[in-house]
């Protein structure tokens, strides 16, 4: 990171905005998360009921299964990903409080916060530190030693897209080696393997038994094409959550550190790594109500439990003052995004042409 960014004053520049924010925080922000939720309810139970109709005919299953797919996204991403942000937790309503809400995914919710919360957004893009950088399968950036495996990354990359909730709800498990491997020494976890396998299961089970066992019970003699329907809505809503979630990280110039680079690190500098470690997306309102605002990923990195209406509305601050400072702030279309997420992961399929010293992380 540049040492010639004045980072004390962008510290206080952004402090004061945050401040400013919260102060409007209030009742169109619980209005907008109440009326999210009422429809996303609303979709999920017409998607499952469209999807009994095809006794009549069998693209309702078609019709059901896209509208069952954005249910899910709503709820995942505008919902879920902030509600677990503690985003509404000042409203004190039990049933959107970070602490007691889960989601419809495999992924146990606790388990992502701890991942998620804690780890990704603190030490964004530190190698080595932030799991979430390539998930351990890809190489998306030359800090990062070439392996054979890399070779075949593009296609690693989609099928991790399509089976998304599975790799989040892995995540934890796999850092801590519950299943395979050694377990690395200076791994601390709070919980014991036994608790992370009881609370993997439970969820994982859970939502095995609704998608794939009880709504297609309910159709009789329709139980296939409705389990086919409900794998198919699942499918699209890892495509379409992982392709965001790349295209707010892995974009061409989005930066990567060191660990030594970010010791002791002041609160300047943390906002100063959080914009060169993120990206983010153009579109109408409702692309970034579909993207649960991670569309403005730069703003959610600075403020992450800030309610996500408001990261649209001060962008363009949060751009006038990267701007002012002489930090980049990456922003494009969707397609232009994703373009760059698609060559990064190509680029880095190869060893790299001429010889960068290489830290031993995957
Ligand atoms: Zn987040």
């Amino acid at each position: 990171m540049s040492n010639i960014i004045d980072h004390e004053s962008l510290a206080l520049e952004l402090n004061r905005l945050k401040e400013k924010t919260w102060e409007r925080v209030g009742d169109k922000d619980a209005r907008h998360i109440r009326r999210m939720i009422r429809i996303q309810r609303t979709a999920e139970i017409s998607a499952r009921i469209i999807m009994m109709l095809c006794f009549f005919h069998w693209s309702f299953l078609i019709l059901g299964m896209l509208i069952l797919a954005w249910a899910k996204i709503l709820e995942n991403m505008e919902i879920g990903h902030n509600v677990l942000h503690g985003q509404y937790d000042w409203m004190n309503d039990p049933n959107i409080n970070s602490r007691h809400y889960e989601w419809d995914i495999v992924s146990d919710a606790k388990s992502w916060k701890r991942i998620h919360n804690h780890e990704h957004h603190t030490y964004t893009n530190i190698i080595g530190k932030d799991r979430d950088f390539g998930y351990g399968l890809l190489r998306m950036s030359n800090d990062l030693k070439w392996r054979r495996k890399n070779l075949w990354q593009f296609i690693t990359y989609f099928n991790l897209s399509l089976m998304f909730e599975w790799g989040v709800a892995y995540h934890e498990l796999a850092a801590e080696r519950v299943f395979i491997g050694k377990k690395k020494k200076n791994r601390v976890s709070t919980l014991s393997d036994q608790e992370l396998k009881r609370m993997f299961f439970q969820k994982v089970g859970k939502q095995l038994f609704k998608d794939y066992l009880f709504f297609p019970l309910l159709a009789g003699p329709l139980f296939l094409g409705v389990l086919l329907a409900n794998l198919g809505a699942n499918l699209l809503r890892n495509l379409w959550t992982s392709t965001i979630i790349f295209c707010g990280h892995f974009t061409e110039d989005v930066q990567t550190f060191t660990e030594k680079e970010c010791e002791n690190e002041t609160q300047g500098q943390w906002y100063h790594r959080q914009m060169l470690g993120s990206s983010n997306l153009t579109g109408p309102k409702w692309f970034h109500i579909m993207t649960g605002h991670l569309s403005c990923q730069i703003e959610h990195h600075l403020f992450p439990d800030m309610p996500s209406l408001r990261y649209t509305e001060i962008a363009s601050e949060v751009q006038a003052i990267a701007q002012k400072h002489g930090i980049p702030y990456n922003t494009g279309s969707f397609f232009t995004q994703y373009g760059a997420v698609l060559k990064r992961i190509w680029v880095h399929s190869f060893p790299d042409k001429k010889h960068t010293p290489a830290i031993k992380t995957q």
